[in-house]
Parts: structure tokens; sequence; C-alpha cells
């Protein structure tokens, strides 16, 4: 156990207390390093014009924008968080996201990882092409990647491409007509399981968080508790009470969920640029998310981080 949080490189030592007393922050946004539209600095850049004190990078899948993103945060003087948004096995139509916070981008688990969950796409994208060019809609692998930039290919970089090619109109109706499930070139992609997922971040120095719990899609209460108490057993230690698609009563759910289980709460956008035009940074279905967050996540991880996870790769 370590008792490091003075020391901690997630702690600017210029910030004064007084200086976070009302401010606030965001835990959970997308970079062009996976679907996101802004680059990792871009997105720093706009935490500062938003006034925010702390932000975590959490991209699908890779930590390759976190070395970018904590420098420009270094320079703005904003709080860093490095993280990943990872998806699990889990039955349609739910979906089973876990954030890794305070992960060690230059750990061999990390690598491990990442390597693992690019497989995934690798295998499942020219899939969705080919099915798409059985269609009669054609676009190139090509094409793809150059859209994606990086190597974090996903559905939103296709969807992209069938709107400017003028096959949909819009990014929604690509996905209702071709990309999501039950759309005419679905494929899904092979997921790790929640307890590989939970344990692979856990290796990796990170805290996992279940992401947005709405989309679990549970029945009713019972069901979300028995599925957060699951993941608590595999090693589970937040949740994600504040995002885009909460409302204020789901909100409330989550955080008495959260506090029942002593669980810690984290919050966030889910920003992705013009990919999601609606959501801001730092603006969570109206909300804004307390800064208290980050400093309980921060002393958590301070604590029992399996080491303190550096801010730059
Ligand atoms: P992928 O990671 O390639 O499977 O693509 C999933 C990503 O697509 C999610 O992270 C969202 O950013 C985006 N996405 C999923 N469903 C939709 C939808 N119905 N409309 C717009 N974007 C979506
Ligand atoms: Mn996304
Ligand atoms: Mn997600
Ligand atoms: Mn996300």
């Amino acid at each position: 156990m370590k008792l490091c949080l003075a020391g901690s490189p997630l702690v600017s030592p210029e910030k004064s207390c007084i200086d976070m007393i009302g401010s606030f922050i965001d835990l959970h946004s997308h970079s062009t390093a996976s679907d996101g539209t802004l680059a990792p600095a871009h997105v720093v850049q706009l935490a500062h014009e938003r006034g925010l004190s702390a932000l975590a990078l959490t991209d699908h899948d890779t930590v390759a924008g976190i070395g970018e993103a904590a420098e420009e945060a270094r320079r703005l003087n904003i709080d860093f968080v490095p993280g990943i948004e990872i998806s699990a096995e889990y039955p349609h139509p739910g979906t089973l996201h876990l954030l890794g916070y305070g992960v060690d981008p230059d750990s061999l688990a990390l690598r491990d990882l990442t390597q693992t969950l690019l497989e995934g796409r690798d295998n499942r994208n020219p899939r969705i092409i080919a099915k798409l060019k059985d269609l009669g809609v054609h676009i190139s692998m090509d094409e793809v990647e150059a859209q994606a930039g990086g190597n974090v290919i996903g559905r939103p970089h296709i969807a992209a491409i069938l709107m400017r090619k003028g096959y949909v109109n819009s990014i929604k109706q690509a996905f209702d007509k071709y990309l999501a499930p039950g759309g005419l070139a679905y494929f899904d992609k092979e997921r790790l399981s929640p307890k590989r997922a939970v344990e692979m971040i856990r290796e990796s120095g990170g805290v996992p968080v279940l992401a947005h719990p709405v989309q679990l899609r549970t029945d009713n209460g019972a069901q979300l508790e028995r599925v957060v108490k699951d993941l608590i057993d595999l090693g589970l230690q937040g949740l994600e009470v504040i995002h885009s698609d909460h409302d204020a009563k789901l909100v409330a759910k989550f955080t008495a969920l959260a506090d029942r289980f002593g669980l810690l709460k984290t919050g966030g956008s889910d920003f992705h640029g013009t990919n999601k035009k609606d959501i801001d940074l730092g603006v969570a279905n109206g909300r804004r998310i307390p800064r208290e967050f980050y400093d309980e996540l921060v002393a958590h991880l301070a604590v029992c981080g399996e080491k303190p996870p550096p801010l730059s790769s």
C-alpha cells in the first residue's frame, strides 16, 4: 500500500485548495486517438477554455493520446488523469463499458490489453466493409483508415465516410441503417469478459469504473444491483454517476447506489467533438461535474494504485 498523495504527479502543486473550491472537471472524453474529432491537445485546450480544473482523456481501447494531452495539461496547469474506456461482453441490448483511470501507459499489461482490443477491431472492420459492398455501398478500408488517422478504427469513422459519400445524411442515419445492432452491416467485435477487463485495468495500475450504467439497460433496480455487485466482486471500484445519458433521477439513483456499495463516484460528458454534436466538454445533460470526484479518485489512486501513474508516456 502506498500513501503518496502529496507527491502524486496527478496533483499540480501550484494549485491551492482555495482555487479548487467550486471548480468543475470532466473525467470522460475522447480525442482523435479514438473516435473523437479533436486532437488530444485540443481537448485539453477546450477544457482550459471551459474553465475546467481537471480532465481525464478516456479514448476507446488506446492510450495513444495520453502523452500529448498530459503535456498540454501541464502547460495549461490543468490536472490530468490518464484513462481508457473498454467495452466488455454483456447481453444485448445493453452495453458494459469500463473506464480505467490512472493506467500506466508504459505497463506491459496495458500494452497487452490495447493490442487485444485492437485485434478485435481489425477482425471486425473488414467484415463491415465487405457487407456494405454486398449492399452496393462502396467504401474502402483505405478510406476508413485515413478517416481514423490513428489505429483505433471504429464505426464512427465508417459513418463519417458514408455521410461524406452521400450514402446517408447523418451519422445517426449511418448507425440506424447500417452500423448499429439490427443494422444491415452490423458486426459485433470480440470483447473481453468483464472479469478479464477489470483485471487488465487493475494490472495496468488503473482504477476500474463502470461507465454510464444506464447503458446496461437493466430491467429494474434489483437487476442493476446484481450486475454492480458482481462487478465489485471482480474488482470494480467506481461508478460513473454523472454522464450525458443520465437525467437528474438517474444521477440520484446511481449516486445512492455508489454510496451504498462504497464505490468512488465519477462523472464526465463523454465528449466526442463533432461526432456527438450535442455534447459539450464539461457538461453532462446540463450538469457540471464537481471537483471532489477528481480529488477522491486521485486520493484513491495514490493509496490503492498498483503504482503511481505517470503523466507522460
Ligand atoms: P465501435 O467502437 O467501433 O464499435 O463504435 C462504437 C462507437 O460508436 C461508440 O463509442 C460511439 O461513439 C459511437 N456510436 C455507437 N452507437 C451510435 C449511434 N447510434 N449513433 C452515433 N454514434 C454511435
Ligand atoms: Mn465513442
Ligand atoms: Mn461508453
Ligand atoms: Mn466514452
